[in-house]
């Protein structure tokens, strides 16, 4: 989401992954180590304990989202290969939202696997620039991801990027970024299959002086609003955040060990999206009180 602890960052992200000390005051709670385990069917969650990543999978290769922090490299390489699958199939690697909390390790994973690279136009400009934009709400508050070393394509709202049978679906989601995805697709486990959802960031988080209810700015709460109506509307069974306790995946977790069905649950996008709002209001709130 954010840290405000700014360091010499480009410098620091010359040094190999393992070499390099923490990126934020945070960032040791964020990087701690997640073994991989299966979400359902050919999705697996691959990120550590704070920072999602997702490992969608097929015979014809691999879809990575978001690629948590640089030092969680390491840890993201272990569990794709301690699930049994090998970093060089990945062939497509997308992204939440580029701050470098989900965008930091995007750099080293693509260059490790080859893989090509899609953002929306925001994303990918920030990406190839290796910049926070000085329109991102929090610019000014927190350091860039490690600059892309490939050409980032960018995509339409709605499209669909493919790799052999796999398919998922962009949803621009803008407010916490201007840039910010959601991802859809299906998994199948024999005969069925579930809509999962893997939801952007939606807090409205801001650098100091930055009004989100200021009409002139971007994204503006009404931004936000297309991006909740979205998401209260989307086919949703089983629902993941780049922050995985955001959408209580550890809870979850911890519950299907006696119910299988634990991390399914077709209201969760709408409940998740209603919680939203309200911590939105209370930032309007606190706003209008400035
Ligand atoms: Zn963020």
């Amino acid at each position: 989401m954010f840290c405000r602890a700014i360091l010499p960052f480009l410098l620091l992200a010359q040094l190999p992954a393992q070499d390099r000390p923490s990126s934020c005051s945070n960032c040791p709670t964020w990087n701690v180590a997640q073994p991989g385990f299966r979400l359902f069917g050919n999705t697996y969650y691959v990120g550590t304990h704070g920072l999602s990543s997702i490992l969608i999978t097929s015979p014809q290769g691999h879809i990575l989202i978001d690629a948590a922090l640089p030092e969680s490299v390491p840890r993201i390489v272990d569990n794709i290969r301690s699930l049994g699958f090998r970093v060089e199939d990945i062939k497509l690697i997308l992204n939440s939202h580029v701050h470098f909390d989900h965008g930091g390790g995007l750099a080293e994973l693509q260059r490790l696997s080859g893989a090509r690279m899609a953002a929306s136009p925001w994303s990918a400009d920030a990406m190839m620039k290796g910049v926070v934009p000085r329109d991102d709400p929090q610019f000014g508050a927190i350091i860039p991801s490690p600059k892309i070393e490939t050409k980032v394509r960018t995509f339409k709202d709605g499209a669909v990027l493919e790799v052999g049978s796999l398919a998922v679906t962009a949803h621009y989601t803008p407010g916490h970024t201007p840039g910010g995805t959601s991802w859809t697709w299906r998994a199948c486990e024999k005969d069925r299959c579930l809509n999962m959802v893997y939801a952007d960031s939606l807090s409205a988080v801001s650098e100091d002086g930055f009004l989100f209810s200021r009409r002139s700015q971007y994204p503006h709460a009404e931004d936000f609003e297309g991006s909740f109506a979205f998401l209260a509307r989307v086919p949703c069974d089983l629902l993941i955040t780049p922050h995985p306790e955001a959408s209580g995946l550890w809870d979850h977790l911890e519950q299907r060990k006696t119910n299988r069905e634990a991390l399914v649950n077709s209201n969760a996008c709408r409940i998740f999206t209603a919680s939203l709002r309200e911590k939105l209001k209370e930032r309007l709130a606190t706003e209008r009180k400035q």
